[in-house]
């Protein structure tokens, strides 16, 4: 195979190291780096219908556009990451007086959240450099995808996680087989922990925002957005809106470079314009971002979505360029508004959880206030499955009655709530 993958970019200082210098951040000054491709040489290869003409049903349609080599695992739930349904809600359309909205359900992947494109290649990457070992600190979707991946080709796979983290995603993590240690702290201190581990142990860090390659797993998502939605509305001018929950700010950088890379090979015309929504209870990417700056102040997130509870987001530098540098924007909202969101989606057959429904939520909040039009073509993404947090959806809704075993009892009932 010729090398597609020739070398990382610092997203700080622009310094280019080659596959083999770095592992992680760039050693200067610990900036995020971005993976550089051979683009002249994929474009010399491939044209787009090489691409859309892949039979893969996942992420591994685009092995052509990702820095790894094939991991192998055919028939396992690590070559079924992606390809997640797009959906166009009439009903939903309908209620926001949309005329183009898709929602694009990432709780559909394998263990049910956005993370598995990022630990499906994150577990690629691991078998090609023989790693023994992989180690993610995870909120719970990180981990619960890491384990999965591994569970799926048989690498072992550790996983830290906050204490307090939902009792489903701590059962995921158990079941698929991973070493699971929970820390008596919150995410951000079992993020470094995992860091000393990983060099104390030599184990593989599959880290958000501190391991190259989940962005170029994240990225497939822009792919699928161009390939289903963008292609097929032709040669227009007008960009798709984007729309996406941020914590770490990792899936916004990562959809962005997917974006990037289109445009590199002349594949995507018009960028999209990419949206950020975090809850006001976690805010310190959209606080840069309505600062004007690239520096991001840590806050004391206390946000009931889990997923994006993050004082210190370890992308937050590229975050805000994924929205500054296509004209997009950051938007917060309250938990409250997460919440009615998870009911909303509800009604139309998508089941959230909060950090999943938070992006609706922000569309909801950019069409009222103006940030975007009702007749711009606009996608959401659902990043996580509402099984993965049970207590959360049922705050969204009414409890269900209960009633005696009687028809009368079911009259009665029915009498009273006409
Ligand atoms: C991780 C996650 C996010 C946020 O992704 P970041 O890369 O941390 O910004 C959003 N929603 C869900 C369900 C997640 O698991
Ligand atoms: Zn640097």
């Amino acid at each position: 195979m010729e090398k597609t993958f020739v070398g990382y970019r610092c997203s700080l200082c622009g310094k280019e190291y080659g596959p083999e210098d770095v592992q992680y951040t760039c050693p200067a000054d610990g900036g995020n780096l971005d993976v550089v491709l051979d683009y002249e040489g994929i474009r010399k290869k491939y044209q787009v219908e090489d691409i859309t003409t892949r039979t893969d049903a996942s992420l591994w349609r685009y092995l052509p556009l990702l820095p790894v080599t094939d991991p192998g695992g055919e028939g396992t739930p690590l070559r079924a990451a992606g390809w997640t349904p797009l959906y166009q809600p009439p009903a939903l359309a309908k209620t926001l007086g949309m005329r183009q909205l898709w929602v694009k359900d990432e709780g559909r992947n394998p263990t049910a959240s956005f993370k598995d494109r990022a630990s499906s290649v994150v577990v690629a990457r691991a078998r090609q450099i023989g790693a023994e070992v992989v180690v993610t600190a995870s909120t719970g979707n990180a981990g619960a995808a890491l384990a999965g991946m591994s569970a799926a080709v048989g690498q072992r796979a550790v996983i830290f996680a906050p204490r307090t983290a939902p009792p489903a995603k701590v059962a995921q993590l158990l079941v698929y087989g991973a070493q699971v240690i929970l820390v008596d702290g919150n995410y951000d201190s079992a993020f470094d922990l995992t860091i000393e581990a990983a060099n104390a142990y030599g184990w593989y860090c599959r880290n958000t925002g501190y391991n190259p390659f989940t962005a170029e797993g994240k990225k497939t998502a822009a792919f699928e957005i161009w390939e289903n939605v963008i292609l097929p509305l032709g040669d227009s001018t007008q960009p798709l809106n984007v729309f996406v929950s941020v914590g770490d700010g990792n899936i916004i950088s990562g959809i962005h470079k997917g974006f990037k890379d289109l445009m590199a090979l002349g594949w995507l015309k018009v960028m999209p314009r990419i949206f950020g929504i975090q809850s006001d209870k976690s805010a310190a990417v959209a606080n840069a971002f309505f600062a004007g700056t690239e520096t991001i102040v840590p806050v004391a997130a206390t946000t009931l979505a889990d997923s994006i509870s993050v004082d210190l987001p370890r992308d937050g530098v590229r975050a805000v360029r994924a929205a500054t540098q296509t004209g997009g924007a950051y938007i917060t909202v309250p938990d409250e508004e997460i919440i009615s969101a998870i009911a909303d989606l509800g009604k139309v057959g998508i089941f959230a959880e909060p950090a999943g429904s938070t992006a609706y939520a922000g569309l909801k909040k950019a069409l009222k206030e103006g940030v975007i039009g009702a007749d711009e073509p606009t996608l959401v993404l659902n990043t996580g499955n509402g099984m993965k947090d049970i207590r959360a959806a049922m705050a969204a809704v009414k409890e269900a009655p209960i009633i005696e075993p009687t028809f009368a009892a079911l009259e009665k009932h029915l009498a009273a709530n006409r």
